[in-house]
């Protein structure tokens, strides 16, 4: 480990400036492998958001006029700090998240790809002119930046969550509040702090971390924000989109998903295992083979559970009490549904927040487990007999974020893909995000897109001008 917990910024970031919540308060930040504090975090108050908020508008005065080169090179500057931060960044999403520290490791250079992709992306900014149907008229479209975002971030990946937001939105000529998740706080500040650094002017990025669920209510209901960008839960995201009806705000919604993986039995079956296990055993496996089930669950047995700092570990605890608590839950119901436990079913060492890889059988198609999200290493396997099947078992729920399938036959994997209600499908790879893509799902995973070349668009607004001479 690298990092000097101490000299973490734990404060908000508002205007430039590191300062506590105006009423004072804080909050603690847990390691979850082992339940001891990490350090206490600044909770902003409502009237802290609001002066955000205004300072963010100020600056958005000069930032969205700045050269889109000059907003460029600010990117990337963040995208080279980070890469020569990667070792403390990763420590501190072990430390906050709990996932394997080559996880971590994965993840920050994912994170960081988010600002090199977007400042290639900040000097290509859309505008398209036309002639009008009538004479002496052209039709002028160009992209101007929406205004003051507030970003909201989950706390899976601590860093990449973050990014994945800021970089389009600076890159757009946007000013930003960043809202983290109170478990990974540390991660988050740490990057605005490299945002500081890599030139970002003075309110072009604050930070609000806080437990008081009324600041983001305020700030939708009368600030100067234009725009929500969230990635977490459906139950949240719905409630936001409540709130910032009244204002007609802009909202971008990446909520969650149940991500089907689907093996054909002319797949290839231990590439479809090796996927199964890269896509990190978040899925509901639905396989036809039984030999895919009986490697699925022996790979799974030989992961090794414990502290994400020990570089032998496989898999880290749950980033929560209630996380674990939430997968004990769901493992319950479906065994009492009629599932069989093929391996796994438990709590792992006390000490922290362990689930036992699990791989679940005899699960019933209409199980509760299948149409929730599993936050934890716990796969459910369904038996399907025919591609149809397969699909409308897939489709036989209301959210639609990413989906895999595992054929032989390309023409049968791209028939299964293109029938499947999702935003993503992985064919035959357990890998699909990648900061040039469009991450984002259908149904009630969401709105809009992150990522790609949809990314910056979430952010801009088309303005039209109509010039006419005689
Ligand atoms: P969550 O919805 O509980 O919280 C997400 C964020 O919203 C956190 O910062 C949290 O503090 C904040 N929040 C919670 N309640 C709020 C309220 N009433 N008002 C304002 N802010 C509030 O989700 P989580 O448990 O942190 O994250 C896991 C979820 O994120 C999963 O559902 C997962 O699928 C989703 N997710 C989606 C994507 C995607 O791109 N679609 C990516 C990663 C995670």
């Amino acid at each position: 480990m690298t990092i000097d917990i101490s000299t973490v910024p734990a404060q908000l970031f508002i205007g430039g400036a590191w300062v506590d919540g105006s009423e004072g308060g804080t909050f603690s930040v847990e390691n979850p492998a082992n339940k001891q504090t990490l350090g206490h975090v600044a909770s902003a108050s409502v009237a802290d958001g609001l002066r955000a908020a205004d300072v963010a508008a100020h600056a958005l005065v000069s930032w969205r006029k700045l050269a889109p080169r000059a907003r460029a090179e600010i990117l990337r500057a963040a995208f080279e700090l980070m890469m020569v931060k990667i070792d403390d960044i990763a420590d501190l999403i072990v430390l906050e998240n709990g996932k394997p520290r080559s996880e971590a490791i994965a993840e920050v250079h994912y994170a960081a790809e988010f600002f090199r992709w977007f400042a290639e992306e900040a000097v290509r900014i859309p505008g398209y002119i036309s002639t009008a149907p009538v004479t002496g008229r052209r039709i002028i479209e160009t992209s101007e930046p929406i205004g003051v975002a507030l970003l909201i971030a989950p706390w899976n990946l601590p860093a990449a969550m973050i990014t994945r937001k800021v970089a389009p939105a600076l890159a757009a000529g946007c000013t930003v509040i960043i809202k983290p998740a109170g478990n990974t706080a540390l991660t988050a500040l740490y990057l605005c702090d490299l945002l500081a650094q890599a030139g970002v002017p003075d309110g072009v990025v604050n930070i609000i971390p806080t437990t008081n669920r009324e600041v983001v209510a305020a700030l939708l209901k009368s600030s100067p924000v234009q725009t929500v960008s969230f990635t977490g839960s459906t139950r949240v995201g719905q409630l936001l989109m409540r709130q910032a009806v009244d204002r007609v705000l802009r909202c971008s919604m990446e909520l969650g998903g149940n991500a089907p993986f689907i093996v054909c039995e002319d797949a290839d079956i231990d590439l479809a295992v090796d996927s199964a296990m890269i896509a990190k055993m978040r899925h509901n496996a639905e396989a036809c083979t039984a030999e895919f089930s009986t490697k699925f669950a022996q790979k799974m047995s030989d992961l090794r559970l414990g502290d994400g700092m020990d570089a032998r570990t496989q898999v880290g605890p749950l980033a929560s009490q209630s996380a674990l608590q939430g997968i004990e839950d769901l493992v319950g119901a479906a065994r009492s549904d009629g599932a069989r436990v093929v391996t796994g079913g438990d709590r792992g060492d006390d000490a922290g927040y362990y689930y036992q890889p699990t791989v679940l059988d005899n699960v019933s198609p209409d199980a509760a487990i299948l149409q929730e999200e599993i936050f934890g290493p716990v796969a459910p396997i369904v038996e399907f007999s025919s591609d149809d099947e397969a699909v409308l078992l897939a489709n036989a729920v209301e959210v639609g974020l990413g989906s895999y399938v595992h054929s032989g036959d390309l023409g049968r994997a791209m028939r299964i893909a293109e029938a499947l209600e999702v935003g993503m499908v992985g064919v035959n790879t357990g890998i699909f995000s990648d900061p040039a893509a469009p991450f984002g799902g259908v149904k009630q995973s969401g709105l809009g897109r992150e990522g790609g070349r949809h990314g910056m668009l979430e952010f801009l607004e088309t303005k039209y001008i109509n010039v006419a001479w005689s």
